[in-house]
């Protein structure tokens, strides 16, 4: 029985066959004995169409009102995951940023997680209910609603996962793990079994988009184990990251 924060990118919410499929994955997994606390993205394209409509109004945008509205796509996707996984006969909850407490400062569009209260979200993994809160977004001292920078939908499940101490973060996304380059462009780029946080950083930094920069410092600040996932392929492993201490006792263990 563990505590398991996994997060669902927009590729894995992109239509409603899409989040059947992910509600589906969650309640088997509950059926095993663990619980589950899920981030959830928007659905795929949501926060640029959003941004887009925000700029058709005002350009620039207004600070604190393009986060109102750029905020809203996770909402949406955490009800309706939720829907599902009650529509399959497990109980469920949705949490706005606000409504956990994630507080942030104020600086709109790249706001900084200050403190999560926890006490929500205990309740309701404690009443036997899956949890789905909402990625990528906060609030202020002020009550404003602040965004976490794209992509923080992965900064929200890393620091949920620190708060509550989690057994483990999975983050389900469309790629089948980290590779030594980007597939994309180099044609013989491997997929890596583990990545240390200081190497997946610098990747980060260098422009892979598979985890946001800011959430794998987290990660490694704090030692929690991050483990991408292929979506739709629970047999393939993807790529554990993690203490480069750590990955040499693996090796160790193997060898020896
Ligand atoms: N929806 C936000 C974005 O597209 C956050 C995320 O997906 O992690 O950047
Ligand atoms: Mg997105």
């Amino acid at each position: 029985m563990s505590l398991v924060v996994q997060k669902y990118g927009g590729a894995s919410v992109s239509d409603i066959l899409c989040i059947e499929n992910v509600a589906e994955n969650i309640v088997a997994r509950v059926g095993t004995g663990d619980s589950i606390v899920a981030v959830v993205s928007a659905m795929a394209g949501e926060t640029d169409r959003l941004m887009n409509l925000a700029q058709q109004v005002m350009n620039p945008p207004d600070r604190r009102e393009l986060d109102v509205i750029i905020s809203s796509g996770e909402q949406v996707s955490s009800g309706l995951l939720c829907m599902k996984i009650k529509s399959l006969g497990r109980d469920a909850v949705s949490f706005q940023g606000h409504q956990v407490r994630i507080t942030t400062d104020n600086s709109f569009a790249g706001a900084k997680i200050r403190t999560i209260d926890d006490s929500r979200i205990r309740e309701a993994l404690g009443a036997g209910k899956v949890v789905v809160v909402a990625g990528f977004q906060g609030v202020d001292d002020e009550g404003n609603v602040t965004t976490l920078g794209r992509g923080g939908s992965d900064l929200t499940a890393v620091a949920i996962a620190s708060v509550l101490r989690a057994d483990g973060c999975e983050l389900f996304k469309d790629v089948e793990g980290i590779f030594s380059a980007d597939p994309s462009v180099c044609g013989n780029a491997k997929k890596l079994d583990t990545i240390c946080y200081e190497e997946m950083l610098e990747m980060a930094s260098a422009g892979s988009k598979v985890l946001q920069a800011r959430a794998v410092e987290l990660a490694s600040k704090f030692s929690i184990p991050l483990h991408v996932r292929p979506m739709g392929a629970p047999d393939r492993e993807g790529t554990k990251v993690m203490e480069e201490s750590r990955m040499d006792s693996m090796e160790e263990a193997i060898i020896s």
